[in-house]
């Protein structure tokens, strides 16, 4: 396809082999791919990169929960800041123009990181478009005045509002609580959800309930998930097509969750992933996102959302180039589409957004994180990669296929 841009917006989409309008400037892309830019639909960056101040011995979500508290209680705002500043200039390199990050709102740092990071979102806007989550980590009715500054997150700047299904006095005052905010500020909703292996732990049941009675259809999103790949499959599937019919979205976190989960299990140790074929093929919209970054809660990555996509591949067994594709998409289409970016996508009149990867085969995209060249925000170069290559072994493998 030849691709138009003006005024930041594609104007012009045709096949390559028509001739395009003459254009003011002109790049030639040869033997690359261009995608729409990607989606990184779960992060969370004031608590990114703080592996090597934590204790060495985290192996549990609650242990890795209450370190992490110990730590945030400290950060400043100019810390905070340049922990989001770091995590935003990887990922732009890595693609991501679109990210929506979970923001803590809490009795330690109250609304501090959130101040900081709605500054950060105005700062950076021109480079990413940064959705907010108010998300309470440790819970809403553990805290006086927790409530309090939920409401306050929303009205200074939150767009979304976050939950946790499994770190709170009771579930359902949980739910009544963050299905009412968001339906006094007209926001979606996005709930850490059923993050462990234990098959009983199925808050996702109430979630579809209140979804229903709320008519948020569409507008509900559930990270983790994870408990839902502990129960017996027939069990599994009957509840992942109510989940399809609610419209509510699931965000696998493969990063953390393959980490974090099994560590009970002694021998055939479990994945500890959402399911996410068997959501697939129930009709789920199914996305995933890095979550963490070189903290208690995921050691590994530096922004790059394909890494979370590559893992996903190996836990679940994905392997053909309509997998490969399918990957592509919940990172794509299938995010921007379940977070509300509207401006998104190779479409006429939206967002010239894009990435450019060097290979001329998609799947290498994910089979071999090829390389993101180029990032596009609004038809402006923003980020670029070039890597010099030598090589003294010369036997011709480049035409092996
Ligand atoms: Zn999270």
């Amino acid at each position: 396809m030849n691709i138009g841009i003006k005024n930041g917006e594609i104007c012009y989409l045709r096949p390559h082999k028509e001739s395009p309008p003459l254009s003011k400037k002109q790049l030639d892309v040869k033997n690359k791919i261009i995608l729409p830019s990607l989606v990184e639909s779960h992060i969370h960056l004031e608590k990114a990169f703080m592996l090597h101040e934590l204790p060495k011995d985290i192996t549990s979500l609650k242990k890795a929960i209450e370190e992490t508290a110990k730590l945030k209680e400290t950060l400043s705002k100019e810390e905070i800041k340049s922990r989001c500043f770091k995590v935003l200039e990887k990922s732009l390199r890595y693609g991501v123009t679109k990210m929506r990050a979970q923001v803590e709102i809490d009795p330690f740092m109250e609304l501090r990181a959130l101040e900081t990071i709605v500054e950060v979102k105005e700062e950076i806007k021109h480079l990413i478009d940064l959705q907010i989550v108010a998300f309470p980590q440790e819970g809403i009715f553990f805290h006086e005045n927790m409530e309090l500054l939920m409401e306050t997150a929303m009205e200074q700047g939150a767009d979304v509002v976050g939950g946790i299904t499994y770190n709170d006095r009771n579930l359902h005052e949980h739910l009544n609580f963050t299905f009412q905010l968001a339906k006094k500020y007209n926001a979606d909703i996005d709930l850490h959800t059923d993050f462990s292996d234990n098959p009983e732990e199925l808050a996702i049941l109430d979630v579809i309930k209140w979804t229903n009675k709320y008519k948020m259809q569409g507008r509900v999103s559930v990270g983790h998930l994870t408990s839902l790949a502990s129960i017996e499959q027939k069990k599994a599937r009957a509840i992942a097509v109510e989940i399809a019919k609610s419209g509510i979205t699931v965000i696998a976190l493969p990063l953390t969750d393959f980490y974090l989960n099994g560590r009970k299990d002694e021998q055939a140790v479990r994945r500890g992933v959402t399911p996410v074929k068997l959501l697939l093929e129930e009709g789920v919209n199914v996305i995933y996102g890095s979550n963490n970054i070189q903290n208690a809660f995921t050691p590994y990555g530096e922004g790059n959302p394909i890494d979370a996509g590559a893992l996903l591949a190996q836990v679940h067994y994905f392997y053909n180039d309509v997998e490969m594709k399918q990957l592509l998409d919940m990172i794509t289409y299938k995010a921007a589409n379940a977070l509300g970016f509207n401006q998104y996508g190779l479409k006429l009149g939206h967002d010239a957004d894009l990435a450019m990867f060097d290979t001329t085969d998609y799947t290498q995209i994910i089979l071999s994180k090829a390389l993101c060249e180029a990032v596009y925000r609004k038809g402006e170069l923003v980020a670029s990669t070039t890597v010099t290559k030598m090589n003294k072994l010369d036997i011709g493998v480049g035409s092996v296929r």
